[in-house]
């Protein structure tokens, strides 16, 4: 990286000098509300500062800095005539920038900036101008206001600049961020942040439904690096990793969680004075203390810590932040042990009697992509005991106290997430093998399938769309189906509606899910299965706890009655999805965003498999021609979602645009990919089990990457281990070609295949041209060929399409009444024959 200040300790360290609860409260509030030195402006020409591949040319106008805070001067302002251009460092980028600005190379002309800045910024400009003085109000509302606006946006700029202030380690925690106000698109946003390991991010904030979201441009490694070096080591940029929880909660009727939680972590980087963590700002921190010793149990200081503002039932939070103020600088390898106490209301909600919506993530201190890393959680709970309460973990204790009930859970092995419900439970049990199911359905409907019953309702349709708030998604967590079906409906009369009806049904189902999931990738992780059902139109699926869509605990006729559809999208297939998170998700992670696919792609051919192995071969069809259909349609801006981006884009496929882009292209098209994978391995010279290299693949992923984060090459080089000579396209026994077109690329290829049948000697000769279309030249695919004969579908084997016209010739011993290719949507194609 360019451009970074290089500071030794020793001389840095006078900068970072001890805070007191008051130093840091003033170095906050200076960043905050910084002042603007009336001696530190002046009028440049032509400056241009270079990041990486960031270049900002201040072509005329004023600049004028911030006064120091720490000793370091963090930020100014410029008014005048700017340029800023950046060229994308690769196709991939290339294209999304193309779908979101419309340009091949970022080049935009700008009228004012606001800079903020951890790196040498302030030298470099400084040796090039002339400082003269100007009052420095002006600039500092310019500053204030970009600052609020990220606020506003739920991704405030100031914890991480606090963060970096504070930090001995200034090459480590470097920071280059420019809010640019240009011409074409308003504010754009360019930063080159040296703790992300997509150091560089181009984008800009926009509306879409009702809500301010980042419309993320382009994000790659500064340096030339790849995505895949940069995200190799998960954790390679965290400060510190987290090995345990120590959770006491107290959970009540009147919708409060008031909890003590105890994170014991180990630091990786040294010089650190501020850890950053992720809490939901509704509950609101009254203390932070620091613990010593061995065990963590020497009670030290208490910590200066700033949060993110109360959002006050706000749509949109202020940010989701706690940064925590530790009294002297880490050292890499050291432990220490913080303890947390807050409380508050909203991740708890009454939703109908007896009924608590327990928001699932938030609810404890966590850093963000909680799901590359894993740590033990022992989790206390006080309940009201009138009602019952499951947690993540085995259940290791349950006493009475007065009104309350006491219950304690201990996650035996470590865990990405952990999460709880309570409510007025009826308990169902089931066993799958040595597994015990819990279904924990509540007695009385929700309020939302009462509002079905009795109002009108409208069912959500926004994929994007997780409970009743969307800020509740998990980021990067398996989270949020929504079963996306618009339905509205007047005054039904169907009777009871009660979880508890089906919970039984529910129990043998889940323990059916395990059944095939164990068969076809290996065992289940965990010693239990509790599933509870909640409200609003979505699953998830935590370690161990399933939380399900109370819709898909109606029965057939309820949901009839209820004129909700009746295929497996809310049932079979959704249940399924759930329960399949025990695998990808929690046995196997993911390392980056771009590998999400492994999990809710995944997921979705899961969800579709489930409907094979429990109904037919016919049902699963019908799900994934659904999947490919869905894949074809097009966004509101009349673009086919398939050609938004890759499925390697992970998140970044959700825009303002296309805010569905996400859920349609990493669910459906990564469940398909794993769809052809599965037809590819399929081995009808193995009749007992024709299956076997699908699921010797798939268990071996499992266990390779047991309880540990997976990338997408990981997951590659475990096919190449296993791939067929036919899927060796390329002939170097790599799956390149494949990977390169469907999971990182784009393109649905349309195929005509004809042919005549002819008698040669005691044979039937066919002869046949396979035309390929609607994909550029170089793409390539297998394709199986099956034969109709007496009533019978033969798998004759695949054959290759590498180029426009491609021949296909074989004998047969008998005239077959039809030949055709792709029976079984094998491959992501639209065939004509
Ligand atoms: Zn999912």
């Amino acid at each position: 990286m360019k451009s970074i200040r290089l500071c030794a300790l020793a001389t840095c360290a006078a900068l970072a000098v001890p805070a007191t609860g008051q130093d840091a409260s003033s170095i906050w509030n200076g960043l905050q509300q910084p002042a603007f030195s009336a001696d530190k402006s002046a009028s440049v020409s032509q400056l241009a500062l270079v990041r990486d591949r960031i270049r900002i040319t201040l072509a005329d106008g004023i600049i004028q800095f911030t006064n120091p805070v720490n000793g370091i001067v963090f930020g100014a302002t410029f008014r005048g005539r700017g340029r800023v251009q950046v060229e994308p460092p690769n196709a991939l980028e290339a294209q999304q920038l193309r779908l979101l600005s419309k340009q091949d190379t970022l080049d935009m002309e700008f009228s004012e900036a606001v800079f903020v800045f951890l790196d040498d910024t302030f030298a470099e400009v400084s040796r090039q101008v002339q400082f003269v003085p100007n009052p420095g109000a002006l600039s500092s509302e310019l500053y204030i206001t970009r600052e609020k606006e990220r606020e506003e946006a739920s991704e405030p700029l100031l914890p991480r600049l606090f963060k970096g202030i504070l930090s001995y380690a200034h090459r480590r925690t470097s920071l280059f961020a420019a809010d640019l106000k240009t011409n074409e698109k308003g504010w754009i946003h360019v930063r080159l942040d040296a703790l992300d390991r997509e150091e560089i991010t181009v984008g800009r904030w926009s509306k879409s439904l009702g809500r301010t979201v980042f419309d993320n441009w382009m994000s790659f490694p500064a340096d030339g690096r790849s995505p895949g070096e940069a995200y190799r080591e998960p954790l390679a940029k965290e400060d510190f990793v987290l090995r345990s929880y120590h959770i006491e909660a107290s959970v009540t009727e009147a919708e409060e969680l008031r909890a003590t939680s105890r994170l014991a972590l180990q630091h990786r980087a040294g010089g650190e004075r501020v850890l950053l963590f992720y809490l939901d700002p509704h509950l609101r921190v009254d203390s932070v203390r620091l613990f010593s010793g061995a065990a963590g149990d020497t009670p030290g200081d208490t910590l200066p810590y700033f949060q993110a503002r109360d959002p006050e039932g706000r749509a949109q939070s202020y940010g989701r932040y706690v940064a925590v103020v530790l009294p002297g600088p880490t050292h890499a390898g050291d432990a220490q042990t913080l303890a947390f106490r807050y409380a508050g209301k909203h991740v708890i909600r009454k939703v109908g009697n007896g009924n608590f919506f327990c928001q699932s993530y938030g609810w404890y201190p966590a850093r963000p992509n909680s799901f590359a890393t894993r740590a033990d959680f022992a989790m206390t709970f006080r309940s009201p005991k009138k009602y019952t309460l499951v947690a993540t973990g085995n259940k290791t204790n349950e006493t009475l106290d007065g009104e309350w009930s006491v219950t304690t859970w201990e996650s035996g092995v470590p865990l990405a997430v952990a999460g709880f419900a309570f409510g007025d439970f009826q308990l169902q049990t089931e066993k799958a093998g040595s597994i015990a199911i819990q279904v924990y359905a509540n007695r009385n409907p929700d309020e939302v399938m009462q509002g079905l019953q009795w109002r009108r309702y409208r069912v959500e349709s926004t994929t994007d769309y997780y409970g009743n708030r969307r800020e509740d998604r998990c980021g990067d967590g398996p989270c949020g189906e929504s079963t996306r079906s618009p339905v509205f409906i007047s005054r039904l009369p169907v009777g009871t509606l009660s979880p508890a009806v089906m919970a039984k049904s529910i129990a043998a189902e889940m323990a059916n899910t395990l059944g095939v999931f164990e068969k076809y990738f290996g065992p289940y992780p965990y010693k239990t299965l509790a599933v509870t059902n909640i409200p609003y139109f979505y699953g998830q699926g935590w370690p161990g706890l399933i939380y399900l869509s109370g819709i898909s605990f109606l029965d057939p006729t309820q949901r009839n009655n209820l004129r909700l559809p009746l295929n497996e999208e809310l049932t079979e297939a959704f249940r399924a999805h759930e329960s399949s998170h025990q695998w990808w998700g929690h046995r196997v992670g993911w390392k980056s965003y771009h590998d999400q696919w492994l999990s809710e792609g995944f997921a979705q051919f899961s969800g579709n498999l489930y409907v094979h192995l429990r109904e037919n071969m016919k049902g699963y069809l019908t799900r994934v021609r659904e999947d490919k259909q869905k894949l074809m349609l097009k966004d509101e801006h009349g673009r086919v979602y398939e050609s938004l981006g890759p499925v390697w884009m992970g998140i970044r496929l959700s825009s303002s645009e296309s805010p569905a882009g996400y859920s349609v292209v990493v669910y459906r098209k990564g469940g398909y990919i794993l769809h052809m994978l599965r037809m590819m391995l399929y081995d009808p010279s193995n009749a007992q089990n024709p299956e076997a290299p699908f699921q010797g693949m798939m268990k071996e992923f499992c266990e390779t990457y047991n309880n540990k984060p997976a990338s997408t090459e990981e997951f590659k080089a475990i096919v190449e281990k296993y791939m067929t000579p036919a899927m060796d396209l390329d002939g170097n026994h790599r799956m390149d070609w494949f990977f390169g077109q469907y999971v990182y690329g784009t393109g649905i290829p349309q195929y005509e295949f004809r042919y005549q049948i002819s008698a040669a000697g005691n044979q039937w000769k066919v002869v046949g041209t396979l035309s390929q279309r609607g994909v550029p030249d170089g793409w390539k695919d297998i394709l199986p060929i099956y034969v109709h004969t007496s009533g019978r579908t033969i798998l004759l084997g695949w054959t290759r399409a590498t180029q426009k016209e491609n021949k296909v010739e074989f004998s047969l011993p008998e005239r077959p009444e039809r030949i055709s290719l792709n029976d079984y949507e094998d491959i992501l194609a639209e065939l004509k024959q």
